[in-house]
């Protein structure tokens, strides 16, 4: 395939283009920054550049194309003022948009066009509620910014280009994430859940979310929304237990939620106090098999003690 990839510097989308490079996929990334990116990629991705706020002749680098995959997004885990909302609602809705416009205009269009999303589409849920792709979107600033997201991006199914939304979990993996943070308490001894503790993190290792999006490109029966998550979404005790376990340190200390209100705001702190039991349906039944179903090995995989 010939791949156009935005966010391909990013946490996800640099192993990503690794894993597209090494099956002998050609990868184009589309960055702020080509000069800062080439560093950041594997050898062999070509870096170009693009303004994700406005149209430009990167948007005819989607008619050499086979396929699309658009991961670019402000990141979520910061303060939630009027600015960052803007931003993180403006750099995914408004450059899905304009992607979504490349392909409009495209004379030969992408078979495929697979799209981040994040299982903030459910909002927050009771932990007894399985969630699948058939679930209700939930409340919030969260909830809200992912149902534009994956509207915008539904509108290349309309197009006639096959279409797959991928509802994140929280990603496990080395180097950042959401992991680096968690693990921070636990290297001073004082680590543990997040109050109240019961709320379920619907967790996924960074390699089945590089397995899942290699099968939204390549499975044609792949359409519409996948969870991507692991089999086996844990409470935030059970995830604090099995961090403290394999980094061998104590997982005693609950981290109030106060603490959380203060460091990011009421609103954003929510994303980790409260949580959903997400579960993949779509993977399973479209026979994806995990590399990393259970908590333990995948942190055991990412995590030294
Ligand atoms: P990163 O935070 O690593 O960012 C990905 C890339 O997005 C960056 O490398 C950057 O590329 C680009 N980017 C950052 N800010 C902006 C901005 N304001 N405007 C335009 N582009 C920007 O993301 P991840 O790899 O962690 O995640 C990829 C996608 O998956 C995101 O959309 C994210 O919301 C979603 N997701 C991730 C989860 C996770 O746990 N990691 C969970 C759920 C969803 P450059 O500097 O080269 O332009």
């Amino acid at each position: 395939k010939t791949v156009l990839l935005t966010g391909g510097t990013g946490f996800i989308g640099r192993r990503l283009t690794e894993a597209l490079l090494g099956r002998g996929d050609r990868v184009t990334v589309l960055t702020r920054d080509p000069s800062r990116a080439q560093s950041k990629l594997p050898r062999g991705a070509t870096a170009a550049a693009w303004d994700p706020a406005h149209e430009g002749p990167w948007l005819d680098e989607i008619g050499r194309a086979s396929a699309v995959v658009h991961l670019a997004g402000e990141n979520v885990a910061q303060r939630w003022t009027d600015e960052s909302r803007r931003v993180i609602v403006a750099s995914r809705v408004e450059s899905t948009r304009l992607v979504v416009e490349g392909i409009r205009r495209a004379e030969k269009k992408p078979e495929v066009f697979v799209c981040a999303s994040a299982v903030g589409y459910y909002g927050p849920r009771s932990p007894d509620e399985a969630l699948d792709e058939r679930g209700s979107r939930g409340d919030g600033f969260l909830a809200d910014v992912v149902e534009r997201w994956e509207a915008e991006a539904a509108k290349a199914e309309a197009l006639g280009v096959r279409t797959v939304m991928l509802r994140i979990g929280v990603v496990l993996g080395e180097g950042g994430g959401a992991l680096e943070r968690m693990i921070l308490p636990f290297k001073m001894f004082a680590g543990g859940p997040i109050a109240p503790g019961t709320q379920v993190i619907a967790w996924v290792h960074a390699e089945d979310v590089v397995g899942l999006a290699l099968l939204a490109l390549d499975d044609t029966r792949a359409r519409g929304p996948i969870n991507v998550v692991s089999p086996e979404p844990a409470t935030s005790k059970e995830l604090a237990s099995a961090i403290g376990h394999v980094m061998r340190r104590p997982a005693w200390f609950t981290t109030p939620k106060v603490a959380i209100e203060v460091a990011l705001g009421r609103e954003a702190a929510m994303v980790v106090t409260t949580g959903q039991r997400v579960v993949p349906r779509r993977a399973e039944e479209l026979g994806y098999v995990f590399q990393y179903p259970s908590l333990v090995p995948a942190l055991a995989s990412i995590l030294k003690p």
